[in-house]
C-alpha cells in the first residue's frame, strides 16, 4: 500500500525530497514513509485522483507534471496561479489544492541562507523557463528595485516581463550576448542563475551565462542548480569577491512548507538540512 506522502515525477530516481522529508516526519514521529513515485505522464490523472482518499496528505510534484497536473485540481492557491505551475497538491478532506512553493521556497533560501534581502535590489535573473518563473514572482513580491531577465530566447523573456509587469514594476527583457549583459551584470546585487546551465547531465556542464569580470564584488550569486553543489556560475561569482549560494537551499525550503502544510506542524528545520547535507557528502 502506497504512503500518504511523497513525491511523483518520471523520471524520479535522481529526487532528493525523501532523504530530508522523512528526516522531518521521524523527528516529529509522524508514522508515515515519504515515498518517490515515478509517474508516466499517461498514468498521471490516475495517480493524482489516488490523492483525495482519506488519510492521504499532500504530494510533492516534480518535472514534468507541475504544469500537466493543474487541471487536475480543484483549486490553486494565488502562488500556483502567477507562477503557472504546481508543485505541490494538499488533501483538504477530499478537495485537492494546488500550490507552489518554488518561488517563497527561493526567498527563504535567499534570506535565511544566503543572508541576502532582495527589497530594493537590482537583480538579473538568467533563464526564462519554470524556475524563473517562480523566482521572478519572488522577487517581485519582495520588493526588489530593477529586474532584468536575460535568456537565449529573448522572446520568452520578453513575455515573462511582461506578465509581472505592473505599475512601476517592468522587468527588463534582454538576451545573453556579452553586449547586452554588460549594461545590467555590473549594476546588479542579486544575480541568479535558472538556466541549466552548470547543471550536471544537462546541456553544459561547464558552461556559465556570465564569467567573473562583469560581476560585482557586491554581488550575490544564487544557483538554481544544485547538482554540482559549486557549479562554474558559483565559481565566477566567487572569483569575482562576491557570495555564492547553491541551490539545494531552495530546494530544501520548498519541502519544508510543503512538509509544513502537509502536516500542519512546524517542520525541525535543522533537522532536515542536517539529513541533506549527510546525503550530499555520502555521494
Ligand atoms: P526549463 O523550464 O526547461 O528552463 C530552462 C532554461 O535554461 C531556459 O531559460 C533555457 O533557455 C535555458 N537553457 C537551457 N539550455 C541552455 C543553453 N545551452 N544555453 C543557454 N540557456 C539554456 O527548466 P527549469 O525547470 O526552469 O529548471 C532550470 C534549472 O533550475 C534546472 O537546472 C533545475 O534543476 C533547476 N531548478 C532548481 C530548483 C531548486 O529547488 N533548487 C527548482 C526548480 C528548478 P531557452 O528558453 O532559450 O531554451
Amino acid at each position: 500500500m502506497s504512503s500518504n506522502i511523497g513525491v511523483m515525477g518520471h523520471p524520479i530516481g535522481h529526487t532528493k525530497s525523501p532523504v530530508f522529508q522523512q528526516a522531518g516526519l521521524d523527528e516529529l514521529g509522524i508514522e508515515e514513509t515519504f515515498e518517490a513515485w515515478d509517474v508516466a505522464p499517461e498514468d498521471l490523472e490516475e495517480k493524482v485522483a489516488t490523492f483525495r482518499a482519506s488519510g492521504f496528505l499532500a504530494g510533492c510534484v516534480t518535472l514534468p507534471h507541475k504544469q500537466a497536473v493543474i487541471p487536475m485540481v480543484d483549486e490553486l492557491t494565488e502562488a500556483a496561479e502567477a507562477v503557472g505551475a504546481v508543485n505541490w497538491i494538499f488533501n483538504r478532506d477530499g478537495k485537492l489544492v494546488g500550490h507552489n512553493t518554488d518561488g517563497s521556497g527561493f526567498l527563504r533560501a535567499l534570506k535565511e541562507k544566503a543572508g541576502f534581502d532582495p527589497k530594493g535590489a537590482d537583480a538579473v535573473v538568467f533563464g526564462a523557463g519554470g524556475a524563473a518563473r517562480a523566482i521572478v514572482y519572488a522577487l517581485k513580491g519582495a520588493g526588489v528595485n530593477r529586474l532584468t531577465i536575460a535568456n537565449r530566447t529573448v522572446e520568452k523573456a520578453q513575455a515573462l516581463a511582461s506578465d509581472f509587469s505592473e505599475g512601476r514594476f517592468k522587468p527588463n527583457a534582454i538576451d545573453m550576448s556579452r553586449d547586452s549583459l554588460s549594461n545590467h551584470v555590473p549594476y546588479a546585487t542579486l544575480l541568479v542563475n535558472t538556466t541549466s546551465l552548470g547543471m550536471a547531465g544537462g546541456p553544459a556542464e561547464l558552461a556559465t551565462p556570465v564569467t567573473a569580470e562583469m560581476i560585482s564584488a557586491d554581488a550575490v550569486g544564487y544557483d538554481a542548480v544544485y547538482a554540482p553543489p559549486m557549479t562554474k556560475f558559483l565559481r565566477e561569482v566567487e572569483e569575482a569577491g562576491g557570495e555564492p549560494a547553491g541551490g539545494i537551499t531552495m530546494l530544501v525550503f520548498q519541502g519544508i512548507e510543503g512538509f509544513e502544510m502537509a502536516t500542519g506542524q512546524k517542520a525541525p528545520v535543522d533537522t532536515m538540512f542536517a539529513a541533506i547535507e549527510k546525503a550530499l557528502k555520502e555521494g
